[in-house]
């Protein structure tokens, strides 16, 4: 018996896309920047790509990026627009609860004098927009705010962020961090003013070590890493053949099947979250209307955390405490804590993240496992 509920943590590639990839690694060698047959064919299956999430994401493919992942197109999009528009001010809005790769970039700016204002955000997870609006200042050049919080799930109203920036008469640029969103919520960049997206593969069951990032065209951003100008001088370095073409891959499969993948597992997380009515002394972080439907993080108290993690594991389910990128640190996650909770509620914190391979009969059977454990843990911590 396995059942992965890590899915926010990485996916397990598709069939299609190890396939896709190995046929890649096998064939597709030549460089792209080769003249020569071989090189050719790489260079149209990396655009191949590129046309796929470019028409899943409604933007233009000269606006997609190929990057080594998130972490990556996250570092590039701040570090290249706060280099654009140094000039034009030095103050930046983000909110509280980034991944690392946001919040650890934007801190080191910080240190080098930026002023940051870190939006809060209320116990579901959310931001409030009045906050954001009455942070603006005539100096701001970035916000960026993560579409989908991956610890917790909760989903950001990203769509008002423009207008917003707009009415203030601001000319801050947007970065979104879409990792958690990509695939999972409907997301509108064009209509939304999103001027820079950041998605990785490996979280929609598409390879690792592979990401893109979306930039508005009208931006002309500089590059941060120089070389032999492939990706239109944006991001040099030659590409990762295999990992592109698995990436769209990903893309392709995930977009035929978007709606009805969504609403399966928003149907098993409701179900999960009627079942955990069951068991006593718990907090659901992640409620059904201000979150994604694929995550649900529970707070069991009296239980730590990664006690029960190994509970689940020995019976063949797969779960995280908080993020893959902090639970190695002995550091409190700090998105539950800006969600107000307590520490008996953050140590006893449990990320399910679902896919759509996940059934009905795996969720009883999880139930089944944390009513057991959690009851045995119990016994020991509330003598
Ligand atoms: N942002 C968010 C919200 C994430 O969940 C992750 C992955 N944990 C990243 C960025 C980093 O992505 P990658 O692993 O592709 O570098």
């Amino acid at each position: 018996m396995e059942i992965y509920l890590d899915n926010c943590s990485t996916t397990k590639p598709r069939e299609e896309v190890i396939n896709v990839m190995i046929e890649a690694l096998q064939n597709d060698y030549g460089n792209p920047s080769s003249l020569h047959r071989l090189g050719l064919n790489a260079e149209k299956k990396i655009e191949d790509s590129r046309h796929k999430i470019a028409d899943f994401l409604k933007v233009s493919p000269e606006e997609i990026y190929f990057t080594s992942g998130a972490t990556e197109s996250n570092n590039l999009a701040i570090k290249s627009i706060l280099d654009k528009y140094s000039r034009k001010g030095k103050h930046i809005i983000t909110t509280a609860i980034e991944h690392p790769s946001v919040m650890n970039v934007i801190k080191n700016f910080q240190e080098k004098g930026y002023s940051v204002t870190y939006l809060k955000v209320d116990s579901n997870g959310v931001i409030s927009l009045d906050e954001l609006a009455s942070s603006i200042r005539p100096d701001t050049v970035l916000v960026s705010i993560m579409q989908v919080n991956n610890e917790v799930g909760s989903i950001q109203p990203t769509w008002k962020v423009k207008n917003i920036i707009k009415e203030k008469k601001s000319e801050a640029v947007l970065h979104v961090d879409g990792v958690q969103a990509f695939g999972k919520i409907p997301i509108r960049i064009k209509d939304w003013g999103i001027d820079a997206f950041s998605f990785s593969g490996h979280k929609i069951h598409g390879p690792k070590g592979i990401g893109g990032l979306y930039i508005n065209k009208d931006l002309k951003l500089n590059p941060v890493i120089y070389g032999g100008n492939q990706e239109r001088g944006f991001r040099s370095g030659t590409e990762n053949v295999p990992g592109i073409i698995g990436l769209g891959k990903a893309v392709e499969i995930m977009s035929n099947n978007f709606e009805e993948e969504r609403d399966h597992v928003r149907n098993l997380k409701l179900y999960f979250m009627d079942r955990l009515k069951e068991i006593e002394k718990i907090r659901i972080n992640s409620p059904d209307e201000y979150s994604s439907p694929y995550i649900l993080n529970v707070s069991f108290e009296y239980v730590r955390g990664e006690v029960l993690l190994h509970y689940l594991e020995n019976k063949g389910i797969y779960v995280s405490t908080t993020s893959a990128c902090s639970s190695k640190g002995t550091k409190k996650s700090h998105v539950l804590q800006e969600l107000g909770l307590t520490d008996l509620q953050v140590e006893g914190a449990i990320r399910f993240c679902l896919s759509y391979e996940i059934t009905k009969e795996d969720i009883d059977y999880t139930i089944d496992v944390l009513k057991d454990s959690v009851e045995e843990i119990r016994q020991v911590t509330m003598r």
